[in-house]
């Protein structure tokens, strides 16, 4: 008889890893699924300036991978089982839950989604083309090999906030494309980035087309009010830039939106971060949740785990 585990963890970001935590250290027999590195979003985020009891490093800012190396160290301690896998169904009904993968089909009495999100795409002409070529969405990733340039972060939120600082550690000079007038980052971050004389800002802008020959050299830009259109280009001596795209993020919940109740896709909880389907729970971005941080993630998911194990203890599920 194929194997059955307490629990399954689909994604290995701050929730995940965090019910990875608490349900290895209940000695639940646990499977925690990942297609990718660990951390999600957060394993590209430059700086962490808000995990509590998170600031250290050179510049008193912890990176994201660090305190992502961290927590998976932490999740093997107490003894979880990993897959490098990517989920490709799931059957959720029933007592036992089947997750399928290219590897095989695993089974559990419980599961907790924790799929996290991803990025917006800005949805122009060239925005395909030239990603990986002049257009990113990980400063980290992708930040040093500016060094010198031109660089254009697209976004008002904290997120293109920060990374456009972050960005300013390589490039000439960063300017921010914002579509209004006002940035919706809030005013800590505001302060820092208005106070960086690399920064500069392009207010009331949207990007409508992303160009170039092989690589980006050009972007039309409309201006929100007056719906004018413009062409800025690459410095002739560059032939290039970077535009870093941060204008939000969206739920990776498209394997559940039929089996759970979602909301705009994003996946309902109770507080106990119960789904609408007996065993099955969701935790950190691809829930609904009034807030999207690491901190709350991995309440999330401690949340989660602590649920699973006193819906299995207490008979309710399993
Ligand atoms: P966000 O707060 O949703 O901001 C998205 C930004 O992109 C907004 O400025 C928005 O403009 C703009 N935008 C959205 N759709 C767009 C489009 N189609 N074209 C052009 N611009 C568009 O997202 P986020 O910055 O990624 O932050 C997500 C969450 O993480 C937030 O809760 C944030 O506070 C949190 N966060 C916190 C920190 C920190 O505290 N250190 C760091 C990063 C993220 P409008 O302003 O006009 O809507």
């Amino acid at each position: 008889m194929e194997k059955l585990y307490d629990l399954i963890i689909i994604g290995a970001g701050p929730a995940g890893l965090t019910a990875g935590l608490y349900a290895g250290r209940s000695r639940l027999d646990t499977l925690l699924i990942e297609k990718g590195q660990d951390g999600g979003q957060i394993a590209i985020t430059s700086e962490i300036e808000n995990y509590p009891g998170g600031l250290s490093g050179p510049d008193n800012i912890e990176s994201g991978a660090e305190l992502i190396a961290r927590m998976t160290a932490q999740v093997a301690h107490f003894g979880v089982e990993r897959l490098s896998a990517n989920v490709t169904e799931v059957e959720l009904e029933g007592k036992v839950k089947r997750v399928h993968t290219r590897h095989g089909v695993y089974q559990s009495k419980a599961v907790i989604i924790a799929t996290g999100a991803h990025p917006r795409l800005i949805g122009c002409p060239g925005e395909a083309e030239f990603t990986g070529r002049g257009v990113s969405y990980c400063a980290t990733c992708d930040g040093s090999f500016f060094e010198d340039f031109e660089v254009f972060v697209v976004g008002g939120g904290d997120t293109a906030v920060e990374e456009a600082m972050y960005l300013t550690k390589f490039a000439r000079k960063v300017t921010i494309i914002h579509r209004r007038d006002e940035l919706r980052a809030v005013e800590s971050i505001r302060e820092r980035a208005f106070a960086n004389d690399k920064i500069e800002f392009m207010w009331n802008s949207v990007v409508v087309g992303l160009h170039g020959d092989g690589i980006l050299s050009g972007m039309t830009v409309k201006d929100t009010k007056t719906g004018e259109e413009r062409l800025v280009e690459a410095d002739p001596d560059d032939g290039m830039f970077g535009v870093f795209v941060f204008i939000g993020f969206l739920p990776n919940s498209e394997l559940f939106l039929d089996k759970v109740d979602t909301e705009w896709d994003y996946i309902l909880t109770d507080e106990s971060m119960r789904t609408s389907l007996p065993g099955v729970y969701a935790a950190g971005d691809v829930r609904k949740t009034p807030l999207r941080q690491v901190v709350t993630a991995c309440a999330d998911g401690a949340i989660a785990a602590m649920q699973v194990e006193h819906d299995l203890a207490s008979g309710v599920i399993g």
